[in-house]
């Protein structure tokens, strides 16, 4: 049997996929399709919350280069956020390696971290994306 996913459209072969159904929306999905669904509804909440953050501290943007070279001091900060990953994770392949498990406990603990880290970097990223959009709304920019 097959149904329509109502996030992405395409079709669910409910004979190899699993599929959620909501009783109250009457709805079909596909599992993938829900709980991205899902998380980016928690993403646009934390790029709001962060927006107005921003906003509660620094005025608007005052011009498109203004507003370029704030995303591009956040985009560094993402960069530099990156790196701390990778350099961790080689540090987690030499204790692998060199087979000392604590180490690769503190590893695994220091990567979860720079994981949060970096999603908020990421997010900041994406607030003052919605701050130079708010600028341009404001310019009457097409
Ligand atoms: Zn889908």
């Amino acid at each position: 049997m097959k149904v329509k996913c109502d996030i992405c459209g395409k079709e669910i072969d409910l004979s190899v996929e699993i599929c959620n159904y909501n009783l109250n929306t009457d709805k079909s999905m596909h599992v993938h399709c829900q709980l991205e669904e899902s998380v980016k509804k928690m993403l646009n909440q934390a790029a709001s919350t962060e927006l107005e953050r921003a906003n509660s501290l620094y005025p608007q943007f005052h011009s498109a280069h203004e507003a370029e070279s704030v995303l591009r001091e956040e985009l560094e900060e993402c960069a530099d956020e990156l790196e701390s990953i990778q350099e961790t994770l080689k540090y987690l392949w030499e204790n692998i390696r060199s087979n000392d498990t604590g180490q690769q406990q503190s590893a695994l603990n220091q990567l979860k971290r720079c994981a949060e880290n970096i999603a908020i970097e990421v997010n900041q990223f994406r607030a003052m994306c919605e701050k130079a959009q708010a600028f341009y709304d404001k310019e009457g920019v097409e």
